[in-house]
């Protein structure tokens, strides 16, 4: 294993109220880092004191956006003990993004031992209240301090953790979606499956326009045929029509969420008709109109799931399940938080205990 050097603050910050949380806006004490340099590899892993980094004005990720991301959570159990959730498909992803955008790749057992270590040094900042956890953003971008146009040769590594609150302090509210028919997110041979800062900076116009029509995010289709439903701002869709539960498959511009993938092992395992295939958005809209879509929810790390009770498309305005929960989104919910704060028992063998 690598040498993780820990260097302590000597001014630890007071930890705030969980009533006071928010989304990504308070940071712990310390952060991660390691860089790369192509010919020696990853070098100088450390814990040091949380701090802004100094980069080169020419540093490639400020250029050509070199830059890949990793997003999930350190949950507090009612025994006080603090564990993940699956954090090997976090490293896993994390590698196949790497690939996608010529960054270097981190051995598995390397990176899990990076992670392990700076969720212990930092496991005091895992709030208790319900809902709440520690959110972990584990992020690498190229670093080279030239303009030229070029595969990488140095690399940063870093992983920041925030205290997160709860995403329904107000109770499990459904979202409105509007299903955009003009930007596209990805394109099948671009970066949709890879989690690259990149694919956010495109989407947020179409984000924009959503929000100014009172909408929360928006649906993306497909890059090719304009047909296909893909995904939800950053989330995974699922949707119950009739008696089938149907998932856009992987088809390389969709994101690969391991709330998606857990959502369907727990519905397979429970007996459930659950389809990856392709959705059109024709087929979408007349399940709304003979009313055979019961259900429709978001998944991914930060909401669990998110309940859509209401979709627009062309203008057109559909509300689902009369605008409520539906009962299996309800269930999901209940299910993967109960694993995931260690109030149920955990079958699948997803946690993993730091
Ligand atoms: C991270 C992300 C998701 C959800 O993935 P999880 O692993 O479930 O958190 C879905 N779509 C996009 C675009 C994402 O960036």
């Amino acid at each position: 294993m690598w040498n993780i050097q820990i260097v302590k603050t000597n001014a630890p910050k007071a930890k705030p109220d969980s009533s006071a949380l928010g989304f990504g806006k308070i940071f712990t004490d310390h952060m991660f880092m390691m860089e790369y340099e192509a010919g020696r590899g990853w070098i100088n892993q450390r814990i040091v004191p949380f701090a802004n980094l100094s980069l080169h004005p020419a540093s490639t990720v400020l250029h050509y956006g070199s830059e890949i991301f990793e997003g999930l959570k350190a949950y507090r159990r009612a025994d006080g003990k603090v564990q993940l959730f699956r954090p090997m498909e976090n490293i896993r992803r994390m590698n196949n993004s790497a690939e996608r955008l010529c960054l270097p790749q981190i051995p598995e057992d390397e990176a899990l031992n990076i992670l392990t270590t700076f969720v212990r040094t930092e496991q005091d900042w895992t709030p208790s209240a319900p809902g709440t956890s520690l959110y972990l953003r584990p992020f690498m971008f190229g670093n080279d301090e030239s303009l030229g146009v070029h595969t990488v040769h140095h690399v940063e590594f870093l992983i920041i953790a925030s205290p997160v609150g709860s995403y329904y302090k107000e109770g499990i509210n459904p979202v409105k979606i509007m299903i955009e028919d003009e930007d596209v997110r990805a394109v099948r041979g671009g970066t949709g499956y890879a989690k690259c800062g990149g694919n956010y900076a495109a989407s947020n116009r179409a984000g924009e326009r959503a929000e100014q029509k009172g909408y929360s995010q928006v649906l993306w289709l497909d890059g090719v045929h304009r047909k296909y439903i893909e995904e939800v701002g950053a989330m995974n869709v699922m949707f119950k029509i009739g008696d089938e539960i149907v998932t856009p498959k992987l088809t390389g511009s969709i994101l690969p969420g391991i709330t998606r993938k857990s959502c369907i092992e727990i519905l397979k395992k429970e007996g459930y008709t659950v389809h990856e295939r392709l959705l059109s958005v024709e087929e979408l809209s007349a399940a709304m109109e003979n009313g055979t879509l019961e259900e429709a929810w978001g998944c991914g790390t930060a909401a669990v799931v998110s309940p859509i009770g209401e979709l627009c498309y062309k203008d057109r305005k559909y509300t689902v399940n009369g605008g409520k929960i539906g009962k299996i989104t309800q269930h999901l919910y209940d299910t993967l938080t109960g694993i995931q704060w260690g109030k149920t028992e955990d079958t699948f063998g997803w946690t993993y205990p730091i």
